[in-house]
């Protein structure tokens, strides 16, 4: 199982982190052990004095797939929650500055949260997939895939030229303007389409 993770996906995103607005999809991935789901909670790591949250857009592969086409994607997924990509973002501005992976500062213990599924109808898999993000139950992002520089077609369809989907790899597609620094006690919560069905309490 293998979690695909999309950078800058939101051209808001990109510009607050002083990136540029990517011409194709930014990927990088997540090992297994960063998997934290339920209501277990996230620790701090030790080696960060900056962790920040982002709030994601998640799906689920749901059917083995290479070389998907865009047009054929919506049939490889099944359900989406809503997740949290964590950063150690002073690790990972100096790993950048060096020209080096990120691993060390996206794929840590932990680092990907993801909240419960929703399961998608095909109908459901057309709509608008909105979705907001709390800390401490101030809004701090909200999103929506319309606001995605490529959507999740898209997505399956680049990444799966480089990687075989399998059954149960993820997606997480990126994050909206509104990013920023937690602190361990901080419960962080998320809702989709209005429902709340994420909450990481950080230790
Ligand atoms: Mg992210």
């Amino acid at each position: 199982m293998k979690i695909l993770c999309i950078g800058r996906n939101y051209v808001e995103h990109a510009h607050e982190l002083g990136n540029a607005v990517p011409t194709e999809p930014v990927v990088f991935m997540k090992p297994h052990s960063a998997l934290t789901q339920g209501r277990r909670p996230v620790f701090y790591p030790d080696f960060t004095n900056e962790l920040h949250y982002e709030g994601e857009l998640v799906f689920r592969i749901s059917k083995n797939g290479k070389h998907v086409a865009a047009k054929d994607a919506h049939l490889y997924y099944d359900a989406v929650t809503v997740g949290v990509d964590f950063t150690a973002r002073d690790k990972q501005s100096m790993l950048k500055e060096k020209g080096l992976p990120w691993e060390k500062a996206k794929g840590f213990d932990g680092s990907a949260f993801i909240g419960n599924w929703v399961i998608l109808s095909e109908q459901e898999k057309k709509e608008v997939h909105h979705f907001r993000l709390y800390v401490n139950d101030e809004l701090r992002q909200q999103g929506d895939s319309s606001l995605m520089l490529f959507s999740i077609d898209t997505i399956i369809a680049d990444v799966s030229q480089y990687f075989t989907l399998n059954i149960g790899d993820l997606i997480f597609t990126g994050t909206p303007a509104g990013v920023g620094e937690c602190f361990p006690g901080d419960a962080i919560t998320a809702s989709y389409q209005g429902k709340k069905l994420m909450h990481c309490v950080l230790k």
